[in-house]
């Protein structure tokens, strides 16, 4: 099988792979083409690194870093593994996942190549899977309720995207791009719509505020879920629709 026979290019600037055409410019972050590598040449030139979060937990990132990639996590759940999103990269040596679940479509990554690589299957909200930028991504399920499967939980959100949808396994919680941390302070993600955005923060923190959490996983950080919640507080006690 020859994993690359199919034209795809990644984009340096933001790490979307674009499957089966040249644009002109990205259909993610709109950097011209002379951006773009092939798919082929980025799993030469890039890594994945896997980085412990806990004993189930890693940490998936390209390595050297690629554009504005965003972090993508592994769980070794009871009965198979499972990612959270997923690397821009395709390495060939990451051990097999069984499936690759998405919290919303903007960090697609090299999901197409895993799934033919390791026959894994991937799974994405309904209203993502809509989007223009999903069209050419292969998913084997487009779920449109809240799920449990292998001790992870989904909770669908909406908010930042349509579909968006956080997870957590055991004390973890994987919130990917919904809020951003910088200088001590949080933030909404300011690309998508700005009430929902913001009721969506309310509904999350309902949602988590009364379980026994640890750890929050972001798109670019693992903070503490006492310090996370609390940031999380101050921000829904200043924002206004
Ligand atoms: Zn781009
Ligand atoms: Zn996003």
């Amino acid at each position: 099988m020859n994993l690359f026979e199919n034209e795809q290019y990644v984009c340096k600037v933001c790490g979307f792979n674009i499957i089966g055409h040249f644009p002109e410019r990205c259909p993610f972050c709109d950097a011209l083409n002379e951006n773009f590598i092939t798919a082929e040449n980025c799993s030469e030139n890039y890594k994945v690194l896997e980085t412990k979060v806990t004993n189930k937990v890693k940490r998936l990132n390209s390595t050297p870093p690629l554009g504005l990639e965003h972090t993508a996590y592994s769980i070794k759940a009871e009965d198979q593994t499972i990612w959270i999103d997923c690397p821009s990269t395709f390495d060939s040596s990451l051990e097999k996942m069984d499936k690759i679940i998405f919290t919303h479509h903007h960090f697609l990554g090299a999901s197409n190549l895993y799934r033919s690589y390791n026959t894994a299957f991937v799974w994405i909200h309904i209203e993502d899977s809509k989007h223009i930028m999903s069209q050419n991504h292969p998913f084997d399920k487009k779920f449109d309720t809240d799920f449990h499967l292998s001790g992870i939980k989904a909770f669908h959100i909406d908010g930042h995207t349509p579909g968006f949808t956080f997870f957590s396994y055991e004390d973890v919680v994987f919130v990917c791009d919904y809020v951003s941390i910088s200088e001590g302070k949080m933030k909404f993600n300011p690309y998508g719509p700005h009430g929902k955005t913001i009721e969506g923060g309310k509904l999350i923190k309902k949602l988590l505020e009364n379980g026994n959490y640890q750890k929050v996983c972001g798109f670019d950080y693992v903070v503490a879920f006492s310090e996370w919640m609390s940031l999380l507080d101050d921000l829904l006690n200043s924002s206004t629709n």
